[in-house]
């Protein structure tokens, strides 16, 4: 009895210290009494046992807390718990035998930090129901797609999809079909005749200008009470090239005066007189967007379709299309979009600053394009973890630069190199070394597995010389001592302008400013960009440890006490870093 009443009050002790670093007995005497009302007469029983307990918990290092807490099913539960608020469980999912999501992309750019959402969104509910998941090209708008982009959001999309797997377990990491919209035009075409035929769309000829006018004040045009027979010619004639751009376009036959303007009789197949990226002149007519999707979804067998919520006044359009053609409905749901702070997310924002030779390209490191950010060493794991924690919220969205450093920190610290980098170095020259120094440094201070590297420095008559950086040049003072990290203890003897003069100290002692440096001899020239802006950046050149030399485009790295970095690759000796963050 007594062990059941010490098992209760452990658990909710264990929970008490995690949510509040310590735990009290109050709150904690609470919860054992609020799992078992029949206590309440054992009173001063559970009060004693709690306080013991406590006691013993609080006397206990985080990590043999978060151990118990492990054990005891703690952690689970919560983040159980956790997860499933923020990821509800699917409407109707119940009705439907299996489930399938899809992420629906146009090729129209390179995906951005915003596409994440939209991935992830559908991948983790179609994981998490056993269901399947979809990639589709929604590439029915030739003139702004291009061949390129559907190679890129493939890449980009499954380094996401892969990394969740990794992460989150969510196997397997990648879409189960692919389905390239313009393939299924000529199907798309034959709906478009089902509904001419049946009487719910004709072909209209109006200008553009007046189709807009008629649709703001409610008034319908001549061609809508055209007949079927009409309709198919004038069809055909669109198909055939009897019509230019802009000069006649399909309409589902609504209602003129519904109160969603959208639902106004809304175009769904218009004529677009640019070659196609993977159909060239094939096809002249493409269907919009309400057309294709809605009828994509359907016959793919899409369950649960997800579209960020400025397409809500699209449902009913998408609702009608189905109904009108006897397809299959399925649920629609809207999540809100992601911006990242005071960084453009929008190709129409990045485009001009490329044109003007301010951006490098659709991958610089600066902009929040997924290329750029792998350019810049976030990863995606981190990626992956920050939209998971998000979760698929209806609500828009801002996502600091901070927040996605601070996920990156934590998958990156335990995990990468480290190296030392001097930047804006000064030569410092050691005397009294009693021969060549050597330094053993961890590649992991806290991963001895990752091993060690030795660093040489020669000393001649009875001198070694180092680089130290200005900043740490100008920060010390004569007669202070100091370490450099893993070589030897020194005492600054004297600072001038241009030079440091260091007397070698025989004793170790860490107890002392512990500065990094490189050798002079074998030193690897090295620069380091640090993006600041969309618009600028900050460029820090320096000397770096020659176990640098080794170091290959992608390499992620944590340079001490400058920050993490991405090997951007190399100009002759001189290593490209990207400094991703600190
Ligand atoms: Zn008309």
């Amino acid at each position: 009895m007594d062990e059941e009443i010490r098992r209760l009050a452990l658990v909710h002790a264990i929970r008490n210290a995690l949510k509040y670093g310590k735990a009290r007995p109050g709150p904690v005497i609470g919860k054992v009494l609020a799992d078992r009302p029949d206590l309440k007469q054992r009173i001063a029983e559970v009060r004693e046992i709690v306080q013991q307990v406590v006691e013993e918990v609080n006397s206990k290092p985080e990590g043999e807390i978060q151990r118990i807490a492990e054990e005891l099913g703690v952690l689970r539960e919560e983040k159980r718990g956790k997860e499933e608020r923020k990821w509800p469980p699917l409407p109707n999912a119940e009705k439907y035998e299996r489930i399938v999501t899809r992420v629906a992309p146009e090729p129209n750019g390179y995906p951005t930090l915003g596409h994440v959402k939209g991935l992830m969104v559908p991948f983790v509910y179609a994981r998490r129901y056993g269901g399947e998941f979809h990639l589709r090209f929604e590439d029915t708008n030739p003139r702004v797609e291009r061949l390129e982009f559907y190679d890129a959001i493939r890449e980009e999309f499954l380094s996401i999809t892969e990394a969740a797997e990794r992460v989150l377990g969510l196997a397997p990491g990648r879409w189960d079909r692919e389905i390239v919209e313009s393939d299924h035009l000529p199907e798309l075409y034959g709906y478009a005749e089902q509904l001419i035929r049946q009487g719910d769309a004709y072909v209209c000829t109006c200008p553009a200008r007046e189709v807009r006018l008629n649709r703001a004040r409610g008034r319908e045009c001549p061609h809508r009470s055209q007949s079927v027979e009409e309709n198919l010619e004038l069809w055909h004639g669109m198909l055939e090239g009897r019509f230019g751009e802009g000069e006649a376009h399909l309409r589902l036959k609504t209602d003129m005066r519904h109160p969603n303007l959208t639902m106004r009789d809304p175009g769904i197949f218009r004529i677009i007189e640019h070659p196609h990226p993977i159909h060239g002149d094939r096809y002249r007519v493409y269907p919009n967007y309400d057309f294709a999707v809605s009828v994509m979804d359907s016959l793919t067998g899409v369950t649960h379709a997800f579209r960020s919520k400025e397409f809500e006044p699209h449902v009913d359009v998408q609702r009608a299309i189905l109904e009108k053609l006897g397809l299959r409905q399925y649920e629609m749901i809207q999540f809100g979009r992601i911006t990242v702070e005071g960084l453009p997310l929008s190709k129409r924002h990045i485009r001009p600053l490329i044109s003007a030779g301010i951006l490098w390209g659709w991958d610089d490191p600066r902009i929040p394009t997924l290329k750029g950010l792998k350019r810049r060493g976030i990863t995606p794991e981190a990626l992956v973890l920050l939209m998971y924690d998000m979760g698929p919220s209806k609500v828009d969205a801002t996502v600091t630069m901070d927040a996605i450093a601070a996920y990156n920190r934590k998958w990156l610290d335990p995990r990468v190199p480290r190296y030392m980098f001097v930047a804006d170095p000064i030569k410092a020259e050691i005397e009294g070394v009693p021969g060549d120094l050597v330094a053993e440094v961890r590649v992991h201070p806290d991963r001895p597995e990752m091993g060690t590297r030795r660093i040489e420095v020669p000393a001649s008559d009875g001198v070694a010389r180092v680089y130290v950086s200005w900043s740490d040049h100008r920060s010390l003072e004569p007669g202070q001592e100091i370490r450099l990290r893993g070589l030897a203890n020194v005492r600054v003897r004297s600072v001038m302008p241009d030079g440091l003069a260091l007397t070698y100290l025989p004793e170790v002692r860490t107890d002392v400013k512990i500065i990094h440096w490189a050798p002079v001899e074998g030193a690897v020239p090295a620069v380091a960009i640090s993006p600041t802006s969309a618009y600028s950046f900050e460029s820090m050149g320096g000397f770096g440890e020659p176990a640098m030399s080794e170091l290959r485009e992608g390499d992620l790295v944590q340079l001490i006490r400058f920050g993490f970095a991405r090997v951007d690759g190399r100009d002759g000796e001189t290593v490209r870093l990207i400094r991703s963050h600190g």
